[in-house]
């Protein structure tokens, strides 16, 4: 990826200046744009996109998406004002509030992940995760149903004593000693190096996602509902 994906070294960067790569345009006023480095978070991992602008002198885009496309990163959206060019200095900026919303939600999967191995007595494999508007929701791969109540119980005790959420880069080598209560692990992609997201006691796990630094950020989780699909979907919320 010629992208410098600034969100996986600081969650809290709203906001970066950079260099246009390259234009796609599509169809009309939309158009794809890569840039040298970005604060956009692409879909993808359980996170939605983030939203946001790119803006230079030649002009300012409307970014709708950010996607994983053929290994590079993208910026999909529509020129509100002129263009933008290749080389063309930009500063681009994500919606906050979203992000700030989706990183609360996506430490309270973390969360919630932990709470099912603490109910069911070992790491539960998720079968789909989405920790974004307009509803998050873990579906886990379960025998049966979570209980709504303790699982927030045993949440909300994890917030409520709020713990730092570290992110750290691990070689391959060593991923075995830097996990645990990790679900998820047998369909681990192949890479030299993986980003691991621990919550101290609860559980580290490879993760890519932007995380709040510390667990009481999340305020409070609140399950929505608990729903048979093929596994059990629980839907979400912080308070
Ligand atoms: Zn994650």
């Amino acid at each position: 990826m010629r992208t410098e994906p600034l969100y996986l070294e600081d969650s809290y960067l709203r906001r970066c200046e950079a260099r246009v790569l390259e234009v796609e345009r599509v169809k009309g006023r939309r158009a794809y744009v890569v840039l040298d480095r970005t604060v956009f978070h692409p879909l993808g991992g359980g996170q939605p996109s983030d939203v946001g602008f790119i803006a230079g002198a030649g002009g300012r885009m409307e970014v709708r998406k950010a996607l994983l496309l053929d290994g590079e990163l993208k910026h999909w959206g529509v020129f509100a004002e002129g263009e933008l060019g290749e080389g063309d200095e930009v500063v681009c900026e994500i919606d906050w509030g979203r992000r700030y919303a989706v990183m609360r939600l996506h430490t309270a999967g973390h969360i919630l992940d932990y709470a099912m191995a603490v109910l069911f007595g070992r790491p539960v494999d998720t079968l789909e995760a989405f920790h974004g508007p307009p509803e998050a929701y873990l579906e886990y791969d379960a025998e049966r149903p979570p209980d709504p109540a303790l699982l927030e119980e045993v949440a909300n005790e994890v917030v409520g004593a709020d713990l730092p959420v570290v992110v750290k880069l691990v070689r391959r080598e060593e991923l075995p000693e830097h996990l645990y209560n990790a679900p998820n692990l047998r369909r681990l992609p192949a890479a030299e190096a993986y980003r691991v997201v621990e919550i101290p006691g609860a559980n580290a796990m490879p993760c890519t996602g932007t995380h709040v630094r510390r667990t009481g950020e999340v305020g409070g989780v609140k399950v929505l509902r608990v729903e048979k699909r093929i596994g059990y979907r629980v839907y979400y919320t912080v308070t």
